[in-house]
Formats: C-alpha cells, structure tokens, sequence
C-alpha cells in the first residue's frame, strides 16, 4: 500500500487548542480519541506517524509573560509543564535512534516536553524533530481550515490559501506558526501542511498526503 501514499515518515503536530474541542476540559477526549484512531488507521497502511502534542491549552508562555510581569523563561518553563516535562514514570527520554526504531517497526512516536527550552514553542520541537528523523513533512493540525491571506477574525472576507512559500510566510507576518519553526522547515526543505483537525478525515488525509488546507513550501 505504500507506492499508493505520498508521505512514508510524517510529523503530526497537534496543537494544543486543537486538543481541547469545544468542551470544557483541556484535553477533550472525543477530540483524542479520535485523533488516535485515525493515526491508527493510517500506520496500518504503512506509514510513519511521530507526533509533537502543543499545550498552549492550558498554558502559553508567551503571552503569560506579556500579561503578568513574569519573566519569559520562568514562563516558559511552566509552559513546559503543559507539554509534560521529562517525566521517567511515563516515558522514555528522548533518544533519536531509538525513536527512529520505534517507528520503523509501525510503532506511533509522541515527542513531549517540546524542545526542553524556554523561549521555543512546540511548533519548534516538531520542525526539529522532523528534520532530525528524517520525516518529509510537519502536518500542523489545528483549528483553522489553513493559513488566510487575512485574519479572519478581523476580516470576513478573508481568503483561505491553498499553497504558499516560505517566504511569504515570513515577509508577509502570516501568523501560521513561529519563525523560528518556519525557517528551520525552510532550510531543511520540509514542507509544512496547516489543516483543521475538526473535521473528521483530514488527519487521515493530511497523513496520505491528500490535498487538505494550506501546503507551505519552496
Ligand atoms: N514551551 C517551551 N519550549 C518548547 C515548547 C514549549 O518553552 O520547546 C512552552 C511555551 O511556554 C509554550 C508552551 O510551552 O507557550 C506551550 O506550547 P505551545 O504554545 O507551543 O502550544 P500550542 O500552541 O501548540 O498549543
């Protein structure tokens, strides 16, 4: 089945909004639930999936900072709590080879903690980790349908972009994920696929490489 699908090794980053749906809790678990049969289906077909869960559900360095006076670092490294720091009770530390391994025998990989630093972002973790096993391309399911040429929320006339280059991700302040992940995907010639997770089947299509929201690429 695999000369049929375009992507054999993918980064699935999940962002943390995402995660929560429309209920109350951080983590939804219908939300999860299926996010984790359609990953399922789709390593049946032979494909590779690693996954960098966000955490911006519960809380963002960032703007945490912004509002409360707190340094940045010290922020960040509560944020990092939201993406379940080094915890030996429930995970293995990160060792490339082995998570490679991992996947080569069908296993799904989920990449915690982000990158381990303040000042990086989740998506930064998954740009990074793409590159270092080698997957062909950061699939960013989120709540939107894609990247916009507009914010939405300010401009209902907004239009929603089918394909873009990193360039003018950069240039034009496209607000899809941090620079700092963007030009890490650039120079290593990831493309990036922004999608909405909400509807039921683009996970799987994202992963087969089916056309779903905005490609980002050269
Ligand atoms: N974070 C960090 N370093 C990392 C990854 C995450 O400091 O490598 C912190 C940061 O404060 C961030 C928070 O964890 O705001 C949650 O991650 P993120 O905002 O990327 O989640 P998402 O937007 O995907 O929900």
């Amino acid at each position: 089945a695999r000369g049929s699908v375009k992507w054999q090794r993918v980064l699935l980053k999940v962002s943390g909004e995402a995660l929560s749906g429309d209920g109350e809790q951080n983590i939804d678990p219908k939300v999860t639930m299926s996010i984790a049969r359609e990953v399922a289906d789709v390593t049946r077909l032979g494909i590779e999936v690693a996954i960098v869960v966000g955490g911006g559900n519960i809380f963002r360095g960032a703007s945490w900072a912004g509002s409360s006076g707190l340094d940045r670092s010290s922020a960040d490294y509560i944020g990092m709590l939201a993406t379940h720091f080094r915890m030996s009770e429930v995970a293995e530390p990160y060792i490339r080879r082995r998570a490679i391994r991992h996947l080569e025998k069908g296993r799904v990989v989920i990449f915690a903690a982000g990158t381990g630093n303040p000042f990086f972002t989740t998506d930064t973790a998954a740009a990074l980790r793409c590159a270092e096993i080698n997957a062909e391309v950061v699939l960013k399911a989120t709540n939107v349908d894609g990247v916009y040429d507009e914010d939405p929320r300010n401009n209902p006339e907004a239009r929603l972009l089918d394909s873009l280059t990193y360039q003018e991700v950069t240039s034009r302040d496209l607000s899809v994920m941090d620079m700092t992940a963007i030009t890490l995907c650039q120079e290593n010639n990831i493309p990036v696929v922004v999608f909405n997770l909400g509807k039921p089947g683009n996970i799987a299509k994202a992963i087969k490489g089916e056309r779903v929201g905005t490609l980002i690429g050269g």
